[in-house]
């Protein structure tokens, strides 16, 4: 039996995103085409959007759909944008150090015009900096865009939305909110209503994975098209559109208001593995975990923890071979693993995040997936304290 508990980094597919993506793969065309499949296609990309706009409580003509939120942040961190039809300028980029790499990368922004933004111990911006920051922004040589997120996908903290924007816009600063991990999660009014524009991302809500979204929740707002080409996406995005991935994101987004129902129990679950992981250690005589951001707002689904003398990658290995799929607290690409800037911007200490494991729940993981884990967890700890014993006799 295996158990996936690892819904930040990819959600498996439900079956309301397979079924409408089935039934688009079983269509031929291209969406551009005029004859009847194309337009099947066509109908079929609009209706998508027609979802979205629906559930996320914006315009049709807000919804840009891109390959994942990747795309829709290189796209929104936009040096110019148009406001109401006039081309400004958009002279720094100033983001919270704990966004998600594609954003610290900055977009389309020089790295010399992006400034970072503390957060607190707790992963929280730090409201006061940012709003020194952009007291300080020059703005005879542009406007400022600030870009936070709503949740982190380390350590799940939610981010004062409503205080960002409300700082954001007594500074007429652009607010980019990537709420990737938010949706479905948490209600996102507030985001919408804040931000000027939103991304997301299809895979971590139960869509497929090369889909996601940038929301223009001011309509007057558009950044520069990242793809140039042909006229796809009302010209924000060039490029024969993936309306099987669409049809499949916009799917699940239809699912949020039963995803949301659900989080109550999801709270619940993971608090369970939470006092499991303190039981588990007291009984073990070892030290106690440490619960990254614990003492804040926090997403229901995610814990990230760490426990003293447990390296990341020892736990990883020995969940895995249990058949328990989790994270380390570690960003890993392209197969290396680095320290993650996420704690260490909250003041972690290297050899503590070294011990970091992040634990994802979805909607649909039940008290079995919990009880799993901990068997696993008592289990890499026994291991732990034997062999521990046997280099001390
Ligand atoms: N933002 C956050 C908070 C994420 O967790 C991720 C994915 O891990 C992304 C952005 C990037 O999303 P995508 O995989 O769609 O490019």
């Amino acid at each position: 039996m295996r158990t996936y508990l690892d819904h930040n980094a990819s959600a498996p597919l439900c079956a309301a995103a397979r079924e409408a993506m089935l039934a688009v793969l079983e269509r031929t065309g291209n969406a551009s085409s005029v004859h009847g499949d194309g337009r099947a296609l066509r109908a079929a990309i609009e209706g998508a959007r027609g979802t979205v706009a629906g559930v996320l409580g914006v315009e049709p003509a807000a919804v840009v759909f891109t390959s994942g939120a990747t795309e829709a942040a290189a796209h929104a961190l936009s040096p110019t944008l148009s406001i109401a039809g006039r081309q400004e300028p958009i002279s720094r980029l100033y983001v919270s150090a704990v966004e998600h790499p594609c954003v610290l990368a900055g977009g389309r922004f020089a790295s010399d015009r992006i400034e970072t933004v503390a957060v607190t111990e707790g992963g929280v911006i730090d409201s006061e900096a940012l709003d020194a920051a952009l007291s300080a922004h020059d703005r005879d040589a542009g406007l400022a865009m600030v870009a936070v997120m709503a949740a982190n996908n380390e350590t799940g903290v939610i981010q004062p939305i409503e205080e960002v924007a409300r700082i954001t816009s007594a500074h007429d600063a652009i607010l980019v909110v990537d709420a990737v991990q938010a949706l479905g999660r948490i209600a996102h009014e507030a985001i919408i209503d804040g931000a000027d524009m939103v991304i997301a991302s299809s895979h971590k809500i139960g869509g497929p994975q090369g889909a996601g979204v940038l929301v223009l929740a001011r309509d007057s707002l558009r950044p520069q098209p990242l793809m140039r080409g042909g006229g796809q996406e009302n010209f924000h995005r060039a490029g024969t559109e993936n309306v099987a991935a669409i049809a499949g994101f916009a799917a699940a987004t239809s699912l949020f208001a039963r995803n949301l129902d659900r989080m109550s129990l999801v709270c619940n679950l993971r608090d369970s593995i939470e006092a499991g992981l303190v039981t588990i250690s007291r009984e073990a005589g070892s030290a106690a975990p440490v619960i990254f951001g614990a003492g804040g707002e926090r997403l229901a689904n995610t814990t990230c923890f760490a426990v003293p003398g447990i390296a990341a990658e020892t736990a990883l290995i020995s969940l895995d071979l249990d058949g328990v799929s989790v994270s380390s607290g570690s960003a890993c690409s392209s197969g290396k693993v680095h320290a993650s800037h996420v704690l260490a911007a909250m003041g972690v200490d290297e050899e503590l995040a070294g011990c970091a494991i992040r634990v994802s729940l979805g909607p649909e993981s039940g008290e079995e997936c919990a009880g799993h884990f901990l068997d696993a967890w008592r289990r890499l700890v026994q291991r732990l304290d034997q062999s521990t014993r046997a280099v001390g006799t």
